[in-house]
């Protein structure tokens, strides 16, 4: 056991002034207190090993303890350890044009700490671009429910999971909800694609009928991560983009968690032939999660609205540790690792090889749809699959609970959707070994063979 002070974390005598994110509601959760990590693997103060199923937060792309990425930032901060973005510090100005090379097109990059900064520089960028482009009415943001966007009050407000704001509501005005593409369950019905093109459609009943004029950008996550992993035909991404052209409103493709390999493309859009959002906002596996780094990449004739000198139209967002040096030194020793190592072909091939043995449950009563993508994989749990009643949370639970027994990690998109908290998640390192992900797979499916 490698923890020295061992404290008692029961919600009842907390000996500990921590406020984790699941206390009070999760007594399993928050009393899980990990001290070490390496690959895909982490220790807790007991000694217990667990397999990180879900990457942190779907962020530990090259998992715990790689030494090469804890010296980069070591070495940057010996060298500089800190200098604001008023200016410009060498790795900072590095990782925006490699950012730029891996986008494929010429894009600049704004920093920032966190997805959810991430998302409300890029509704700023929005409002005040067209502000400088002669439209100064298209403020509103359109973003789909069970979409995810952050916890701050703008990137909450794209945030359509009623569980997740209620308790924060009113919202920030000028933020609006479109139906997700989500065939399973369908309210438009046909097929699977049909379906995707028709929530398309009403994205584009929604900016008619709200005046193209007052629409500035549409926020989506090229596969809804948070909201049950929703992995749409890659024409519907492809027809968003045509709508968002056709009418003047940017696209934001949010690749927090899709980006930097997630689902076997460098990014997520790029599954969606053609496809070049104008915004692309990135955090999670930009620095693998060994330091906070937000980024936000606006494409190069946007950020053009910003430049014009003497006037004062630049872009007004001063972040005091976004883009920090160890950060941008991080995130550019984690691109060089996802590079020189393969990673995208890796999840590729092993996504497919080995969790992709997981579509086998869908003979389970209890297992409405399997959809996976790369490395990032839900399982939809139902009562029985005709009536497609959403499992009930206690079940759910006990999923996760007997999962947790056995080692492994996994996640459900808790508290999201009221009544609908029925997806199971799992998204592994992606550097995860072939025994890793053997045992992820076999432990799943014998606890919902279990069920
Ligand atoms: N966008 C998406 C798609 C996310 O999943 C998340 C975090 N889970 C965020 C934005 C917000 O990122 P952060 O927690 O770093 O603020």
């Amino acid at each position: 056991m490698e923890a020295q002070v061992k404290m008692d974390y029961s919600v009842e005598k907390t000996s500990s002034r921590l406020w984790n994110a699941m206390h009070r509601y999760n007594k399993d959760a928050e009393q899980t207190v990990a001290v070490s990590g390496e690959g895909s693997w982490f220790t807790d103060d007991n000694g217990m090993k667990y397999l990180d199923g879900v990457s942190g937060l779907w962020c530990l792309n090259l998992g715990y303890g790689r030494q090469e990425i804890v010296n980069a930032a070591a070495e940057q901060m010996k060298k500089l350890s800190y200098f604001p973005l008023t200016m410009n510090h060498q790795p900072a100005v590095e990782l925006a044009g490699k950012i730029s090379e891996l986008l494929g097109e010429k894009y600049q990059t704004f920093f920032s700490n966190s997805g959810s900064e991430a998302n409300e520089a890029a509704f700023k960028i929005v409002r005040q671009y067209h502000n400088q482009t002669g439209n100064p009415g298209k403020y509103k943001i359109i973003s789909r429910y069970r979409g995810y966007h952050g916890t701050t009050l703008g990137a909450l407000s794209a945030t359509a999971q009623a569980n997740r704001r209620v308790k924060y509501d009113p919202p920030v005005p000028g933020f609006l909800h479109v139906y997700p593409p989500y065939s399973y369950r369908s309210i438009f019905g046909g097929g699977a694609e049909e379906s995707d093109l028709k929530a398309a459609q009403m994205l584009e009943e929604m900016i008619n009928w709200e005046g193209e004029e007052t629409v500035g950008a549409f926020i989506m996550e090229p596969f809804i991560s948070g909201g049950g992993v929703i992995i749409p035909s890659t024409k519907y991404i492809q027809r968003v983009e045509d709508i968002c052209k056709k009418h003047n409103v940017l696209l934001i493709m949010d690749e927090v968690v899709s980006g930097y390999g997630r689902t076997g493309k460098m990014f997520g859009f790029m599954h969606a032939e053609g496809v070049q959002p104008d915004i692309v906002t990135m955090a999670k596996g930009l620095t693998s999660g060994y330091l906070p780094l937000g980024a936000t990449a606006v494409k190069s004739e946007i950020y053009d609205a910003f430049k014009e000198e003497g006037k004062n139209n630049h872009f007004r967002h001063v972040s005091t540790y976004g883009g920090h040096p160890a950060s941008c030194a991080v995130a550019l020793k984690n691109i060089e690792i996802i590079e020189r190592e393969k990673i995208v072909e890796r999840v590729n091939d092993l996504g497919e090889k080995k969790l992709g043995k997981l579509d086998q449950l869908i003979e389970h009563e209890n297992v409405g749809e399997v959809r996976r993508i790369g490395f990032l994989l839900g399982l939809e749990m139902v009562t029985d699959k005709a009536s497609k009643v959403p499992l009930d949370e206690l079940k759910m639970a006990e999923i996760v609970g007997k999962c947790k027994q056995e080692g492994l990690i996994i996640g459900k998109n808790g508290d999201t959707v009221p009544g609908q908290n029925n997806v199971i998640i799992v998204a592994p390192p992606l550097t995860s070994t072939e025994d890793d992900l053997d045992f992820i797979v076999e432990t799943v499916s014998a606890v919902i063979r279990s069920l």
